[in-house]
């Protein structure tokens, strides 16, 4: 079960319910399962469980924000907070070292981070000082040929001469040097690492860790800066993995930065690690953030319309909704997660056909509807204003084309 529907549920538990002590004390509850099935330690758990239901219970909403919203934001913060901070490199001359385990993706996060400076304008050369691998050199040379950077490597040589010897050829303003794994880090390895270390003077040692680990990551992260000292992390492998969580908060809590999630096989799967992005993909809202903002600003009221149909009223509203945004984003901040991407698109055609209505209407018929559901004569205007058939026509319509369980819907209808 993938971590971010869990919590998105659990979230979506409390609409319709009193939020007090039974039902933050049910939520977090559900929220720690959750956390656990993704690996994230029991310390952190427990940490932020303590957290959500302290602000849960204690924090008022802020105004227009809905009490389901406020306990969906402090979720948000909270798990934001135990992932850490992101930090991006420099784009600038500079030599990297990568290091990590065996299969933790170091050779591949090469060619990413080879494409991801080209992109930005600078040129790369990788040194292939991996020797404990006999396919290491072809490896990296083959990315570097699909890539297009410059590729340094000899065989049957110490890794550090590798790196002396390569660093007097290559040419690319950054130099990324792939080194050598283990199946856990011994003396061998750290002694190894050393050398390359001091024959490098790197600015930048990057430990690559694969998500699908889990919080054994904190362990890594600890010895490899034990070790060397290193000044960021890569997770990689956050596509195949429902422990990417636990993997990036136990990095987070050896207060080491993460630099770049892997999402996928392909060199362009490397992104910039940015917390707040993260965690709202997690919950489904990619901008949690600026959603809220934007309701604030907009100043959406969530008073029910009553009584009569009001069009001007109901036509500032379809505006303040669009301001917003795409509908799957409103909806989902509200706690309508998970809809059928039918409905919302069907919603949106719909909001699309009631604006275009509107819009081909006079203002003394936005004020009384009743003129044009009399008169023919304004319905036609009003469909051919607005491109939006009559009910009728397009029955005739369907009809012809064999539609046979036509669904009649109110969407355009405006004789209603
Ligand atoms: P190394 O032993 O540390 O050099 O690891 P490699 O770079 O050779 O990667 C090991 C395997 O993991 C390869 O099959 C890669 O294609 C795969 N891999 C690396 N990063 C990712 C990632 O972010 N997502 C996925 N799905 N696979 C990855
Ligand atoms: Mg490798």
């Amino acid at each position: 079960m993938d971590f971010g529907k869990l919590i998105r549920d659990a979230i979506s538990k409390l609409s319709g319910k009193v939020i007090d002590e039974s039902s933050i004390r049910s939520l977090v509850k559900d929220i720690q399962k959750a956390l656990l099935m993704a690996d994230v330690n029991v310390n952190i758990v427990r940490d932020i469980s303590k957290r959500i239901e302290e602000r849960a219970l204690k924090e008022k909403p802020l105004p227009g924000m809905t009490m389901n919203e406020h306990v969906a934001k402090i979720v948000y913060d909270e798990l934001v907070n135990i992932m850490g901070k992101g930090r991006t490199l420099d784009l600038k001359k500079q030599k990297i070292m990568l290091c990590g385990l065996y299969g933790s993706g170091k050779t591949s996060t090469v060619g990413k981070l080879a494409r991801y400076f080209m992109k930005r304008g600078l040129t790369v050369s990788a040194i292939c000082c991996d020797t404990s691998r006999p396919a290491a050199y072809e490896q990296l040379k083959q990315i570097s040929e699909k890539v297009g950077f410059e590729f340094y490597g000899e065989k049957n040589l110490d890794s550090w001469k590798i790196v002396e010897n390569g660093l007097k050829k290559v040419k690319g303003d950054v130099v990324i040097v792939d080194t050598s794994g283990r199946s856990a880090l011994d003396k061998e390895l750290i002694e190894e690492l050393k050398k390359v270390n001091d024959y490098l003077n790197p600015d930048e040692r990057i430990l690559v860790v694969s998500a699908d680990i889990g919080q054994i990551a904190k362990k890594q992260a600890e010895e490899f800066n034990n070790a060397i000292g290193i000044t960021g992390i890569i997770v990689t492998k956050m596509d195949g993995s429902g422990k990417g969580g636990g993997a990036i908060s136990s990095c987070a809590a050896t207060g080491s930065k993460i630099l770049f999630i892997g999402t996928g096989e392909k060199m362009d799967d490397l992104e910039e690690f940015n917390p707040e992005k993260y965690v709202g993909r997690l919950l489904g809202i990619p901008d949690f953030e600026s959603l809220i903002k934007k309701m604030k600003e907009v100043g959406v009221e969530k008073k029910e319309m009553k009584g009569e149909l009001d069009i001007e009223t109901f036509y500032d509203q379809l505006k303040s909704m669009k301001k917003m945004g795409p509908l799957r984003s409103i909806a989902q901040s509200i706690g309508l997660i998970d809809l059928p991407k039918e409905l919302i698109e069907e919603s949106e055609e719909n909001m699309k056909k009631y604006e275009s209505i509107i819009l081909s209407m006079t203002k003394e018929e936005r004020k009384n509807p009743e003129l044009v559901l009399k008169n023919n004569k304004r319905i036609d205007r009003i469909s051919m204003g607005s491109g939006v058939k009559r009910e009728d026509e397009k029955e005739n319509e369907r009809e012809r084309r064999g539609y046979k369980n036509y669904r009649r819907t109110s969407g355009g209808d405006t004789r209603k």
